[in-house]
């Protein structure tokens, strides 16, 4: 597969209220922070602030309602402008959705056979080579009931690979896996990215997942949403498992407890507030 030779993404001063005549939620105001090409970001902050919603107006399935997003220097979204979802922008969501009737093989072609991105030979040779690549073999034939939920959620991504997107988006994918099966994942995700860098946008609650998978780490502030803190996380790649032990990242880890603490904080005040 080709290298990402781009997929920035420039978040400038976005903002969105949802049903501004109605009930008027703002959920995003003034929120700026780039995400540059091939590089791995996570997203942390409280529930409710806001992630989902700039996830989504990348990936064009929602708008924003002020400021701009561009993806390498073109206008991607504005109040004016919503591109529509395309196979540069991919998303793999918390709950899966792999067509339980089609085989691996058949999920993991479907995207780019139906919109004719790709022939069905190729596109077979593809999923075959990406599912041997990653050490699943002889899958390919099954249905996804067949398979653990794990490896469910590998041939999630690797449908979602399989389009060459220029940004890949994941939501919180691995919240329902128990711990193993989160660790494998994580080293799956981070053989995908050190083989094939592409720009990563990643909404997590997990902080050491932030921390162990990512570049930066952005913290949002409790809704609505702005930049409370962006985290470089100076660790070095390929990642290795042990790098949990070294003092670097537990004061990284230290850092952003502290920071996420505060505004989960101030969400749980402000529910107080509402609740009163
Ligand atoms: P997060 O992903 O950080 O949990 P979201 O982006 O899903 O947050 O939502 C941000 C805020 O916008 C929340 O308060 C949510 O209730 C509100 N919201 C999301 N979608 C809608 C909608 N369609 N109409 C009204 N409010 C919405």
């Amino acid at each position: 597969m080709n290298k990402a030779a781009n997929g920035k993404i420039e978040i400038v001063n976005a903002g969105k209220i949802y049903d501004p005549a109605g009930i008027h939620v703002v959920a995003v105001e003034n929120c700026s922070f780039n995400l540059e090409a091939g590089q791995f970001v996570s997203v942390v902050g409280p529930s409710g602030c806001g992630k989902s919603t700039l996830l989504n107006t990348i990936a064009g399935f929602d708008t924003i309602t002020s400021g701009e997003i561009l993806m390498d220097g073109e206008l991607l979204a504005s109040p004016e402008i919503q591109t529509p979802p395309g196979p540069d922008r991919v998303v793999v969501f918390q709950g899966g959705a792999l067509f339980p009737w089609k085989t691996v093989s058949e999920n993991i072609i479907y995207g780019p056979v139906i919109q004719k991105n790709m022939e069905r030979p190729e596109a077979e040779k593809m999923a075959i080579s990406l599912l041997n690549r990653v050490g699943l073999t002889k899958v390919e034939t099954k249905y996804p009931s067949e398979l653990s939920s794990g490896v469910q959620r590998r041939v999630e991504i690797l449908r979602a690979l399989i389009n060459q997107p220029k940004i890949m988006m994941l939501d919180e994918p691995f919240r329902a896996l128990d711990a193993v099966a989160k660790s494998v994942m994580h080293n799956f995700l981070l053989e995908l990215f050190d083989e094939n860098p592409r720009t990563m946008f990643f909404i997590t609650h997990d902080l050491d997942e932030a921390i162990y998978l990512s570049d930066l780490v952005v913290v949002m502030t409790t809704r609505p949403a702005k930049v409370k803190k962006i985290i470089k996380i100076d660790l070095p790649r390929p990642r290795r498992l042990d790098v949990i032990k070294t003092e670097i990242y537990r004061n990284i880890k230290a850092d952003l407890l502290s920071i996420v603490h505060e505004e989960a904080l101030k969400a749980f005040k402000a529910g107080e507030r509402e609740m009163a």
